[in-house]
Order: C-alpha cells, then sequence, then structure tokens
C-alpha cells in the first residue's frame, strides 16, 4: 500500500481557470462559506451544543433559525435538510408510497428519481417529451398520463414528479401548469428544483408543488452533501413522520427522530455550515437570475456563428444550463489523432475546465456566476479553436 499517493491531494484546477462544468457552477462557495468551512470543517462540528437530538433543532450555531428563513425563502411550510437532493426524492417515496404503487414523472427526470422509485419498488410512468430539437415537457400530458394510470391499474397514481429544470437541455418546465393539474387531480406533486433553488427565484406556493427537493451542492454554494426536503404542511406530519420504536431491552425511544432522515440527516458539519454562510449571498443573488438568463443567450448566439452549431433544447434559453450539438467540431474529432479530447485539450490551453473529456459530438456548458468577461472569454475561445481546425465562423 502506497501511502504518498494521498499527501498534498490536488484538485488540478488552478484559480484562473474558468470552470463551466454544469453541475459545479452554483456550487461554486462564497468567501463566507470557505470561511465556515474552516471553522466547522471536523465531523460532527455543530453539534456542540445539541440539546434536541436533531440537526434542524440546533440553536447554536442557529440553525434552527436558518430551517425557519429557509422555508420563508421559499415560501414552503416545512423544511428538512438530507443528504442531497436524491435523499429528499427518496425519502418523499418512501413515506407516501406503498410498494406496487404507480408514480408519474416526466422524461427528462434525473436517474436519481428513477432510483428512488426503483429502491421503493414502484412503478414509473413516463410524461414524453417532445424529442429533437426541444425536448418540451407538454403539462397536459400529466393529465392524459394520469387518466391513462386509472384506466389501467384502477386508481390515480400516488404521485407526481416534474423536473423543473432538467439537467441535459436546461430546459425550464411549466410547473405552474402541472401544479394546477395535480391539484385538480389530488396527486401530490414533487417539484425537483436541483437546478433551480439557489440560482432563480421558486415560490412553492405559487407553483402549487406539494414538495420541494433541493441540492445545495449543486445550486445553494454550498459543500457536499447537502440538499433540502420541503413540505406543506398538509403533507409533513407523513413525510417528517418520527420513530415509534422502543428498544424492549434497552427500554430506549427515539421518539424525536425523524425516521426517513436517518434520525438526524448527515450534515452536522461542513454542509450545513458553509449553506448557512451561503444563505445571505444565495437570497441576494436569485434576484439577479434574469441578467444570468441574458449571459447564456448571449453565449449561444455567439457559439452558433460558428458552422454547425446548434444549442438544442427551449429557444430562446430560460436557464444557464447550455447543451450544444456540434457535428463540425466531432468531424475535426475524427480526424485528429487524440480523438474527442481535442475540444478538451484545446480549451485546458485556454484554461477553460468542465467540458467532459471525449465529448465533441455534443456537449453541455453552464455559463452560471461567469461575469460577463469570462462569457466572453470562453465564446471566443470556442470560436478560435473552430477558426484553428477549419470551420468556418460567421464574422
Ligand atoms: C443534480 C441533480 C440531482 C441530484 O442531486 P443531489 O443533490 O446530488 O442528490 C437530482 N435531480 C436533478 C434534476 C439534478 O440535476
Amino acid at each position: 500500500m502506497d501511502l504518498n499517493k494521498y499527501k498534498n491531494l490536488k484538485r488540478g484546477i488552478q484559480d484562473n481557470y474558468i470552470n463551466v462544468n454544469p453541475i459545479q457552477r452554483g456550487g461554486v462557495l462564497t468567501g463566507e462559506a470557505r470561511k465556515a468551512l474552516l471553522e466547522f470543517g471536523d465531523g460532527y462540528s455543530v453539534c456542540d451544543y445539541c440539546f434536541d437530538s436533531r440537526v434542524d433543532l440546533v440553536q447554536k450555531p442557529p440553525i434552527r433559525d436558518f430551517t425557519m428563513d429557509v422555508a420563508k425563502f421559499l415560501n414552503v411550510d416545512e423544511v428538512r435538510f438530507t443528504a442531497g437532493c436524491r435523499h429528499a426524492m427518496w425519502a418523499i417515496m418512501h413515506t407516501i408510497t406503498e410498494p406496487g404503487n404507480t408514480i408519474v414523472l416526466d422524461s427528462l427526470a434525473h436517474y436519481t428519481s428513477y432510483l428512488g422509485a426503483e429502491a421503493n419498488r414502484l412503478d414509473v410512468v413516463e410524461v414524453p417529451h417532445t424529442g429533437h430539437p426541444m425536448f418540451h415537457i407538454d403539462p397536459e400530458m400529466y393529465a392524459q398520463k394520469f387518466e391513462e394510470v386509472k384506466r389501467h391499474t384502477g386508481n390515480l397514481p400516488v404521485l407526481a414528479l416534474l423536473t423543473h429544470v432538467d439537467s441535459r437541455y436546461g430546459n425550464l418546465a411549466n410547473a405552474e401548469a402541472v401544479g394546477k393539474i395535480c391539484k385538480q387531480y389530488g396527486v401530490p406533486l414533487i417539484l425537483n428544483t436541483a437546478y433551480s433553488t439557489g440560482v432563480m427565484p421558486v415560490d412553492a406556493k405559487k407553483l402549487r408543488a406539494d414538495f420541494l427537493t433541493c441540492s445545495c451542492h449543486k445550486s445553494w454554494a454550498a459543500s457536499a452533501p447537502i440538499g433540502i426536503l420541503a413540505a406543506s404542511s398538509e403533507w409533513s406530519y407523513k413525510v417528517f413522520g418520527k420513530s415509534r420504536i422502543t428498544g424492549d431491552w434497552s427500554g430506549c425511544s427515539f421518539n424525536k427522530k425523524e425516521v426517513a432522515l436517518f434520525g438526524c440527516p448527515p450534515v452536522f458539519g461542513a454542509p450545513i455550515a458553509t449553506l448557512m454562510a451561503s444563505f445571505p449571498t444565495v437570497v441576494e443573488r436569485v434576484k439577479h437570475w434574469d441578467e444570468e438568463v441574458r449571459k447564456a443567450c448571449y453565449f449561444v448566439g455567439e457559439i452558433e456563428k460558428i458552422d454547425g452549431i446548434c444549442q438544442i433544447g427551449h429557444k430562446p434559453k430560460q436557464h444557464t444550463l447550455i447543451n450544444i450539438e456540434s457535428p463540425s467540431f466531432h468531424a475535426v474529432a475524427g480526424k485528429d489523432r487524440r480523438k474527442g479530447y481535442f475540444l478538451y485539450r484545446e480549451l485546458k490551453k485556454r484554461r477553460i475546465m468542465g467540458v467532459r473529456p471525449g465529448m465533441s459530438k455534443s456537449f453541455e456548458i453552464n455559463t452560471y456566476g461567469l461575469s460577463w468577461e469570462q462569457v466572453k472569454y470562453v465564446a471566443e475561445a470556442f470560436k478560435d479553436i473552430a477558426l484553428k481546425h477549419g470551420i468556418c465562423v460567421e464574422p
């Protein structure tokens, strides 16, 4: 065993690099979070003054107040922290469904939505998208699928899930319309906001979502792993159900511990401390979402000047996650001895990280939180690479 390889672990990304990795933009720590990370980096560091057996009830540091402030920020009744968005989705499914039940979800849902259903032994019915190039989800299709499930199984689905912004095309779904349909049918709705809350304004009540699931390491400038499960008061008693078990021999009971959150969710150090420290910035930054979208639209306009480059998904962009089809880059990659890696290497030379190595046929990037100067620099870099490899670029 060579233990030397664990010495001086480095990420290999210098400070002067521009990272456009879709999953990493919204999770970049704020300066305040970096300080909190040093202060609370030790294991169970927020448990010094825990008297109520749960992390959301700790008063020093002020997590109890923070829990209520997050609920206000999202306009929901109750909030808990989870080990990520996937844990939040799993926990809702686990507490309000029975094995063999059917749920309806959009066909752009994240793999962790499907795995949550699988782990809870649920049948999944998908709402189709419109396919290439828009990949649009029509809200009316939820009503159709509800009827279909009822015809086939005799019952309405027990739960619906909508991905607010999907991770492939960065499409913003019409959550309010889906929320309205779910209310009409009396089917509870999970709005999966992994790519929306924390970067853009989201109001659960306005969108008629019974649950929100959030990813704070993706979109709230926090260290992993941490997510949020938000629920309306109608459902909170069920999803935040407490332990009723008593040990016959030990005589112990755990009646404050919430079962689907593992009693106390495993966020009691760097994750909750960094999330809290970034919160004032997050509250402020969602107000500037329009400007972020303008940068994304500008980027698309510029990169589409390259011959054969086309943004797919909703157009114009309503989110900063951008999916680009690039057959012209792919053709270059075919001739290049470095194959698909040519794009990765060319970008790296220009200090741009985050386009997956080996990808050239299509790729995703996220401009969230980049300055105008950086967005322009990245767009120019792509054009420069195209010209260098003989691809035409409109002036
Ligand atoms: C990233 C992502 C997830 C997973 O989030 P975690 O917090 O890492 O569990 C779930 N759903 C969507 C739509 C995502 O983009």
